[in-house]
């Protein structure tokens, strides 16, 4: 019943987006959403302006946090980068050195890597939005503890909540665990369409594995060409 909600508030969502595209939906999407509040007590749907809006005043109110020891140690947060109003959300583990320095995700060699992927894909890495289960780096890049996931984890939620991505790509086991709450390995996760909150989720490996695993990197590419095809196949 809730997926089944969760479906139709997706499909509303990007029926109005397509207005706003094609029809100079400014003028027409608080029309509908007037005619949708009238109706159904779900809340009004956001325009792109509104999601920066709101994620950039969650950054800022967040952005000092010290729920977990990761606070302590890190140089810099690392909240998210990309478009607000993406379609496609990519969820990796944690900070790295190199994004713990910067205070943005995937820019190490890992982030080099996954930008090379989202461009195969025929997409440019300022067209989706990228972050992390967790927001500060565990030392050493060593896999965040389940405290520090669990402390995090509102974070996560709150900016999915925002953004609304019509697919999730959950790059690497902890990614994966963290949004769908289960302990299985990667292997169990991949080739399956998992949900998240009515949110399509498809599993790959994280690009820092590739790196280390290159003859992974065939499997990456079909994992992503079918998230693609479900993301192109969401269009109306
Ligand atoms: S990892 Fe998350 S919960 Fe822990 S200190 Fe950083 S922002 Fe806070």
């Amino acid at each position: 019943m809730e997926a089944d909600r969760a479906q139709l508030l997706n499909q509303a969502r990007r029926y109005l987006e397509d207005l706003r595209l094609f029809e100079g939906g400014e003028f027409i999407a608080p029309v509908l959403q007037q005619e949708e509040q009238g109706g159904d007590p779900a809340p009004a749907l956001p325009s792109a302006r509104d999601q920066a809006g709101e994620l950039e005043a969650f950054r800022l109110q967040i952005c000092e946090c010290t729920r977990c020891p990761l606070g302590q140690t890190r140089q810099r947060f690392v909240f998210g980068d990309g478009d607000p109003g993406a379609g496609i959300l990519f969820v990796g583990e944690g900070p790295g050195e190199e994004e713990d320095r910067q205070g943005l995700p995937f820019v190490g060699a890992a982030g080099q890597l996954l930008t090379k992927i989202i461009e195969a894909m025929k997409m440019q890495r300022s067209q989706v939005y990228i972050c992390n289960a967790v927001k500060c780096r565990p030392p050493g890049n060593r896999t965040p503890a389940p405290e520090e996931l669990a402390a995090c984890a509102p974070y996560l939620e709150r900016q999915i909540e925002i953004i609304q991505p019509r697919i999730i790509c959950a790059l690497g086991r902890t990614a994966a665990q963290a949004l769908l709450q289960i302990n299985s390995p990667l292997g169990a996760l991949r080739g399956r369409l998992h949900q998240y909150r009515g949110i399509p989720v498809v599993v790959t490996y994280h690009p820092a594995a590739l790196l280390r695993h290159a003859e992974w990197k065939r499997q990456t590419w079909e994992d992503v060409k079918w998230l693609r095809r479900e993301y192109d196949g969401m269009e109306l």
